[in-house]
C-alpha cells in the first residue's frame, strides 16, 4: 500500500494517518509555488540561494492550505547529524520565517504538544515519520546516508522510549527520497552501511561497477528501525523517488546540486 497520496499540486499526505488519527502529515512537491530559476517553483529551504521573500510566500500559501499558521511551524538547521530536539509550545515559530532562529544542528524533531507543525527540508535524503497513537507523540527525521548509518532512526526511537513508549507501539512511515536505482555510492559509504547493519547489510546494496554501488536508503532505515524494536507491519514505505519522479520533486543528485528543497511536515491540531 502506497502511504502517500497527492492531495493537490502542492503536497502529498499520509492518507491512513490522516483518516485514522487526524494527523496533518505529508510531503511537499516542487509545484505551484512562487520561486523561480533552479527553485521553480515551490522551494521551502532558506539556505539554498533562493530569494527569502519567495520562500516565505511558499510557506504562507502552504500554511493556509494546511490550516497551520506559519507562526506555529518549527524548523531546524540540518547538518546530516543525528541530534533530535524535543519541541514545546514555547518553541513555536523557530525557523518558520527565517533560518537563523532554527534549532541549531538538528536533524530530527519530536513533540507531544498540539498545534505545532514540525518541518524538515530535503532534496533526496529520506524523511522518516513517527507516531505513537496512544500518547500522540510524534517525530520527523532527515536521513541522508550519514543520518542513516549513524542511526538517527535509533535516536528517534530512543526519544519515544524515554517517554515510556515501547517501540512496538510506534508507527513509522518512510517518505519520498532517492531510490536504489538512482543512488550510486562508493566503498566509503558501503563500509559504513556494513558497520551499521552487519550481516544483513548486503540486502540493501548491489555493486554495479568496481567500487560503485546502488544503495537503498529507505530499506536501510527500515532494517535499522526493526533492529531497534519497531514491528515490520508498523513500517510503511513510499514508492516515490525524488529523482525518478522529476515532475513532482527536486533532486540534489539529478539537478546537480543547485535546486530547491521539499518539506516534510507533521502536526496535530487541538480539537475544537
Ligand atoms: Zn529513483
Amino acid at each position: 500500500m502506497e502511504p502517500f497520496q497527492l492531495t493537490n499540486e502542492k503536497y502529498l499526505i499520509i492518507k491512513h494517518w490522516f483518516e485514522k488519527y487526524g494527523l496533518t502529515c505529508g510531503f511537499t512537491t516542487k509545484n505551484d509555488g512562487y520561486s523561480d530559476k533552479a527553485y521553480t517553483s515551490q522551494n521551502f529551504g532558506f539556505h539554498v540561494g533562493d530569494q527569502q521573500v519567495h520562500v516565505i510566500q511558499n510557506r504562507i500559501a502552504l500554511a493556509q492550505e494546511l490550516q497551520f499558521p506559519l507562526e506555529n511551524w518549527v524548523g531546524a538547521e540540518q547538518t546530516h547529524g543525528v541530534h533530535i530536539e524535543y519541541v514545546q509550545t514555547k518553541d513555536r515559530g523557530k525557523g518558520a520565517k527565517e533560518y537563523d532562529t532554527s534549532f541549531a544542528a538538528t536533524d530530527a524533531l519530536f513533540t507531544d504538544e498540539k498545534d505545532l507543525l514540525l518541518t524538515m527540508c530535503y532534496a533526496d535524503c529520506i524523511p522518516l515519520y513517527f507516531f505513537h497513537p496512544k500518547s500522540q507523540h510524534m517525530a520527523v527525521a532527515h536521513a541522508g546516508w550519514k543520518g542513516t548509518v549513524f542511526e538517527i532512526a535509533k535516536n528517534a526511537i530512543d526519544a519515544f522510549r524515554e517517554k515510556g513508549i515501547h517501540p512496538q507501539e510506534v508507527e513509522v512511515v518512510i517518505g519520498p527520497g532517492i531510490c536504489r536505482s538512482c543512488y550510486i555510492v562508493d566503498n566509503y559509504v558501503i563500509n559504513k552501511v556494513n558497520d551499521c547493519l552487519g550481516e544483513i547489510a548486503p540486502s540493501v546494496y548491489n555493486e554495479i561497477a568496481k567500487g560503485q554501488y546502488q544503495l537503498d536508503l529507505k530499506r536501510c532505515n527500515q532494517l535499522i528501525l526493526q533492529k531497534y524494536g519497531v514491528l515490520r507491519d508498523n513500517i510503511h514505505t513510499t514508492e516515490y523517488c525524488t529523482s525518478c519522479h522529476e515532475s513532482l520533486f527536486f533532486s540534489h543528485r539529478r539537478d546537480d546540486g543547485k535546486t530547491g528543497r521539499l518539506m516534510s511536515f507533521i502536526g496535530l491540531r487541538e480539537e475544537e
